[in-house]
C-alpha cells in the first residue's frame, strides 16, 4: 500500500513482557520526521507517559544509521534522510489494566496508544499493523480478538490489519492469547464476545443473550426507525482474573477486566450480583459507542493526545452513560425495577456521603477529572463529587423533569436523539462531525423538550446543592424513604483492611473522628483497650450510644497516639426508593420511562 504508515508487532519474550515493534516510513519529511508516543489514551482522563515503556529505540534507512534525537519525554526525531526511514524499538508491557499493555505467557494485550508511535505530519495516512506470532508452541495456540478491519489475515488470525488513520488505529485495541469466542447479531451487526483467561464452563450462550437485548435496545434508542448500528461490527473483549474490574470505550470495540467468579456457570440460574455488575459494565461501554465515541464534547475533536484535553462536560460523557447503563438493563427485563430503584438509591447514597460535594460542581469536577478524579486519596471525599454518579443523577433529575413537564411527550431519550443527529451520526463519515460545546448543549435541551432549563440546569451543574430528586421522583408515584434518622453511633470514617488490621481510608469532615483529631491513614489498634481488627470495628461500636465518650488509640505512622472520641449518631446516608404510587398517572409514566 502507497505511501502507508506500516507496522509490524511481536510479542518477543514474553517473561520478559517485550513486544518488539517496527514501523516504516515510506516517505519521511525532509526537515527530519518527528515522531511522538501518547501522553494519555483516551476514555482515561489522565497522564500516563506511555513512551516511558519504551526501551531500545533506534532508526534506520537502507540498512543505514539514522540519528534519532529524543526531543522530549514522549517525542523523537531522525535526522533528514532519504525513505524509507525504519524505527525499530521495543515496548515494556507489564500494566493488567484495559489503558495500557500486558504480556505474559497467559495473554497479551496492547492499546496502539502504548506500542504505535505517532508519525507527525503523516496521521491521516492509511495505517498498516502486521501482529505476528509469539515463536513456539504459543504462537500456535494463540488467536487475535480486535475490530480493526482484516487486510491480510483471517478474522481472529495473525497477519495485517488496516486502519484509515491513526486515530482509528489507537482506537482499536488487540487481545492475544486462547480465547472464548461467542457471537451475535444485533440489528443485522455482527458482534463477537471474546473471553481470555481460566473461566471453566463459563455459560457463553446465557451472556451473548443477554448482552443482544442490551445492544439491540440501545441500537433502537438512537435509530428507532432504522434500526442502524454506527458501527459495521463490535467486539467485547474481556480477560478474566481472580479479581478485575475495568472497561474502557472504543468506537467498534471495548476492552473490559472482570472477575471470575461473576460471570455465569453453565446450569446456573438468577442473576448474581457480580453478572449484573458485569452486564451493567457492558452497557456503560456500548453506550459510549454513541456518547463519547461519536457525540464528543467539543475539545475532544480532535483530541491533544501530548497534554491534559480540558472539557467540563465529563457529568454529560460518563454521567448520562452511566445514567443509561443501568436503564437499559431495566428497559430490557434483565433486571426488575425494584432493583433498579435499589442501584438508583445506592448512587444517591454514594454522592451524599461526602461534603465534597458542596464544595465542587459537576462541571469542575469534569475538568479537573485529571488531577482530582483519576487521581484519588484520602481527603476525596471532603474534596470532590463524582461527575459519574452525580452526573447520572443529574440525568435522572432531567428526564423526570422532561417527562413530567411535557406530559410524557418528551424524554431524555428525545435529547440523546437530537445529540446524535446533530453531533454524531456522520462524526467518522467523509463529511466530518465536530463537537458539542455546553452552550450547545444547554441550547438543544431547551429545543428537544420546549422547556425553560437553562436556570435549571445551571444550578445543577454549576452549583453546588443537592438535586431536588424527592420532589421530582414524587409525580412517579416514588417515594423517597431515608433510612438515616437512627441511634446508631459512628466513628465518620471509612475503612480499608491492612492485613488483618483496620486503616482509615478516609475520614468524613466534621464528623466523629475529624472532631477527635484522627486521619486517613491511621492504622487503629484498639477501642476502650479492646484490639479493634480488620472486622470487628462496627461489631465493638454496638455496644455504645450516641454521646458516649471513647479512648482510641491508632498508629500513625509508628507512632501509637491516643484520642478521646465523643461518638456522633452515624450520618451515613440510607436512601430508599418504593414506586408505591397506585394512581394510573403514575403508573403509567412509570411503566413510559422503565419500560
Ligand atoms: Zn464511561
Amino acid at each position: 500500500m502507497k505511501n502507508a504508515i506500516h507496522y509490524t508487532i511481536l510479542p518477543k519474550d514474553l517473561a520478559g513482557h517485550l513486544f518488539e515493534v517496527t514501523l516504516t516510513v515510506e516517505a519521511p519529511s525532509s526537515d527530519g520526521q518527528l515522531f511522538a508516543l501518547p501522553a494519555w489514551i483516551p476514555g482515561s482522563y489522565m497522564i500516563r507517559e506511555f513512551a516511558r515503556n519504551i526501551v531500545q529505540i533506534r532508526a534506520e534507512s537502507n540498512g543505514r544509521k539514522v540519528v534519532l534525537t529524543k526531543l522530549d519525554k514522549h517525542s523523537w526525531q531522525a535526522a533528514p534522510c532519504g525513505g524509507p526511514l525504519q524505527l525499530h524499538y521495543q515496548v515494556y508491557a507489564w500494566d493488567l489494566s484495559v489503558r495500557a499493555a500486558h504480556l505474559d505467557q497467559t495473554h497479551g494485550f496492547f492499546n496502539g496508544t502504548s506500542v504505535f508511535l505517532q508519525v507527525l505530519g503523516q496521521e491521516s495516512a492509511k495505517h498498516v499493523v502486521d501482529i505476528l506470532p509469539p515463536a513456539g508452541e504459543v504462537g500456535k495456540k494463540w488467536r487475535v480478538a480486535t475490530a480493526l478491519p482484516e487486510l491480510k489475515a483471517r478474522r481472529y488470525g495473525f497477519g495485517s490489519y488496516v486502519a484509515a488513520d491513526y486515530d482509528e488505529l489507537i482506537d482499536h485495541p488487540v487481545e492475544l492469547g486462547t480465547i472464548q469466542l461467542a457471537s451475535f447479531k444485533a440489528h443485522g451487526v455482527q458482534h463477537d464476545v471474546v473471553f481470555t483467561g481460566r473461566v471453566p464452563n463459563l455459560d457463553l450462550a446465557r451472556v451473548t443473550a443477554d448482552l443482544q437485548k442490551i445492544c439491540e435496545a440501545q441500537i433502537a434508542l438512537f435509530e428507532p426507525t432504522t434500526k442502524r448500528a454506527p458501527m459495521q461490527r463490535y467486539v467485547f473483549m474481556s480477560m478474566v482474573t481472580g479479581d478485575g474490574y475495568g472497561g474502557l470505550e472504543h468506537r467498534a470495540s471495548t476492552a473490559l477486566m472482570c472477575a471470575r467468579d461473576e460471570l455465569p456457570v453453565k446450569g446456573q440460574a438468577g442473576l448474581s450480583e457480580g453478572y449484573r455488575n458485569f452486564l451493567g459494565l457492558c452497557s456503560h461501554e456500548y453506550f459510549h459507542t454513541w456518547n463519547v465515541k461519536r457525540i464528543k464534547p467539543a475539545a475532544f475533536a480532535p483530541y491533544d493526545l501530548r497534554k491534559e484535553t480540558y472539557t467540563p462536560l465529563l457529568w454529560v460523557f460518563e454521567g448520562f452513560t452511566s445514567y443509561y447503563d443501568d436503564l437499559m438493563l431495566v428497559r430490557t427485563g434483565l433486571i426488575d425495577q425494584a432493583a433498579y430503584f435499589k442501584a438508583i438509591a445506592k448512587t444517591v447514597n454514594q454522592v451524599l456521603r461526602g461534603s465534597g460535594r458542596q464544595k465542587q460542581s459537576v462541571a469542575e469536577s469534569s475538568f479537573d477529572a485529571w488531577v482530582k478524579y483519576y487521581r484519588q486519596d484520602e481527603n476525596t471525599p471532603n474534596a470532590i463529587v463524582s461527575y459519574y454518579a452525580k452526573g447520572s443523577l443529574v440525568a435522572l433529575a432531567l428526564d423526570l423533569t422532561i417527562r413530567h413537564e411535557t406530559q410524557g411527550k418528551k424524554s431524555l431519550d428525545h435529547v440523546m436523539r437530537a445529540l446524535w443527529a446533530t453531533y454524531g451520526r456522520d462524526f467518522y463519515s467523509a463529511k466530518g462531525g465536530r463537537g458539542v460545546t455546553d452552550a450547545e448543549l444547554e441550547a438543544l435541551i431547551e429545543k428537544v423538550s420546549g422547556l425553560k432549563l437553562k436556570r435549571t440546569l445551571d444550578g445543577w451543574v454549576r452549583g453546588t446543592k443537592d438535586l431536588p430528586l424527592a420532589t421530582l421522583l414524587a409525580p412517579f408515584g416514588i417515594d423517597v424513604a431515608d433510612g438515616a434518622k437512627q441511634t446508631k453511633p459512628g466513628l465518620g470514617v471509612r475503612t480499608t483492611r491492612d492485613g488483618n488490621d483496620c486503616k482509615l481510608a478516609s475520614v468524613y469532615e466534621g464528623q466523629a473522628a475529624h472532631r477527635a483529631g484522627l486521619s486517613g491513614g491511621d492504622l487503629l489498634a484498639a477501642l476502650d483497650g479492646v484490639r479493634v481488627t480488620a472486622g470487628n470495628l462496627d461489631k465493638l461500636l454496638e455496644r455504645y450510644r450516641v454521646g458516649d465518650v471513647v479512648t482510641l488509640h491508632a498508629f500513625r505512622r509508628d507512632e501509637l497516639m491516643s484520642f478521646t472520641v465523643k461518638l456522633l449518631a452515624d450520618d451515613v446516608p440510607k436512601w430508599e426508593l418504593k414506586a408505591e404510587g397506585k394512581q394510573a398517572t403514575q403508573i403509567r409514566s412509570r411503566k413510559a420511562w422503565l419500560g
